[in-house]
Parts: C-alpha cells; sequence; structure tokens
C-alpha cells in the first residue's frame, strides 16, 4: 500500500513536472513572439543589433554613435545619419552663413 501510494505520488511529481515546463515552455514562446513584435533596430553602419535603446533612439557600442529611430521609419539603412553627423551637418550649414 505505501508503495502504490509512492508511485501514485511519483507519478503526479512527474506530471506536475512535466506541467511546468510546458507552462515555461508556453511563456518563453510567449515572450519570443511577444519581442518579435516589438520593432528590432540594428545600426546602420555595422549591423550590430547589441544596442543601448532609448525610447526615442539608440546607441551602437561599437561605431559609438547614436541613432533616432524615428529615421529608420524613413529612409534607408545608408541615407540614416548619426546624431553626431547630423549635428556637423548643422555646423556646417551655420559657419556657411
Ligand atoms: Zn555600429
Amino acid at each position: 500500500m505505501l508503495i502504490h501510494f509512492c508511485e501514485e505520488s511519483l507519478k503526479e511529481l512527474n506530471l506536475y513536472i512535466l506541467l511546468e515546463s510546458r507552462i515555461g515552455l508556453f511563456f518563453k514562446l510567449y515572450l519570443q513572439s511577444d519581442m518579435a513584435l516589438t520593432k528590432t533596430y540594428h545600426c546602420p553602419r555595422c549591423n550590430n543589433t547589441k544596442l543601448i535603446v532609448y525610447d526615442d533612439s539608440f546607441d551602437c557600442p561599437i561605431c559609438m554613435l547614436e541613432f533616432e529611430k524615428k529615421d529608420f521609419d524613413i529612409f534607408e539603412d545608408d541615407e540614416i545619419l548619426a546624431v553626431e553627423e547630423k549635428i556637423k551637418v548643422v555646423r556646417a550649414l551655420m559657419d556657411d552663413d
């Protein structure tokens, strides 16, 4: 009787572990699909995806440049200017006057 009880609880434990891992997997898949929906950004210069992301912009730690997220909706990769480059352009224009 005791052995039978142990077997039963072992089965229950196995079922519990199986269920737990299933829930974990579902949760992982849910998180992954959620992340896929969130637009992922990449550095337009080196294609690096390990970026320091802010609300409106992100930094590429390899190129040491900051890019604005909104530029990605308007321009192609090779047309995107880093914040630092925009400042240079503005300064160059101002110096012309
Ligand atoms: Zn980069």
